[in-house]
């Protein structure tokens, strides 16, 4: 097991006696090839401690109980881990893992568990914080789904019938472009360029929706009352 090496320098005071402590996978080896990594952060708002693990060499679940015991010795208790990690990718799963699946280096699907094999390869979606805002769906919908996203797709199945293809899916609210790597780079252009007139539209906006008013609720009332009148005449006169 690894040796805690911050914390006696900055011995927890009391009220901080239990932690949570923000965990994630190391992308490369730690220092000394120790499978777990932890350090106190100067940061106290969020979390006192973080620690890395290294993925070839320890799980999640015993890192996180060997930082317990080391925390333990200086009597400090666990009250959660903010684990960070993104997906594992097949690089970091190692050789096995890639030639069992086939992986490209990138792949972050988890095709042993929850993604399974789709015959294609995929990194995770980066994706805006912003939710999506299309008209055609409810908030609570478009809550569920990023303004913006992009993630790469690789399929190489049966490849030496059929070849390798790596693609780039845009993501627009509901919608997906599936783009060569030429495409998407024409894309990024263009969004470039959308940006900067994007910036215009929003600042002439802002400087005429500062004149916005709402309207006087009693002449509303008045408007709609004397409306359902001609319609009345209107269907009277019908009949
Ligand atoms: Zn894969």
């Amino acid at each position: 097991m690894s040796k805690v090496t911050a914390p006696a320098a900055t011995a927890p005071s009391t009220q901080h006696n239990s932690v949570t402590i923000a965990i994630g996978a190391a992308t490369g080896s730690l220092q000394h090839k120790q499978p777990v990594a932890l350090w106190a952060t100067p940061d106290m708002d969020a979390y006192a401690y973080e620690a890395a693990y290294d993925p070839t060499r320890i799980s999640l679940a015993d890192a996180e109980a060997s930082v317990r015991a080391q925390l333990a010795e200086f009597g400090v208790q666990v009250a959660a881990f903010l684990n960070e990690d993104a997906p594992l990718t097949a690089a970091q799963r190692g050789p096995e893992w890639q030639a069992l699946y086939g992986c490209n280096p990138e792949c972050q699907l988890d095709h042993a568990g929850a993604d399974g094999e789709p015959g294609w390869h995929a990194t995770a979606p980066i994706e805006t914080e912003h939710r999506s805002i299309d008209d055609n769906f409810t908030a609570a919908e478009n809550a569920q789904v990023p303004l913006l996203g992009a993630q790469i797709a690789v399929d190489n199945e049966k490849s030496q019938a059929y070849g390798r293809r790596t693609r780039v899916w845009l993501h627009l609210g509901n919608t997906t472009g599936t783009l060569t790597p030429n495409q998407a780079r024409q894309a990024l252009t263009a969004i470039r360029g959308f940006v900067a007139e994007f910036e215009a539209v929003v600042a002439l906006a802002e400087k005429i929706g500062a004149a916005d008013f709402e309207g006087d609720p009693e002449i509303a009332r008045l408007d709609r009352e004397a409306e359902d009148r001609r319609i009345a005449a209107v269907s009277q006169g019908r009949r």
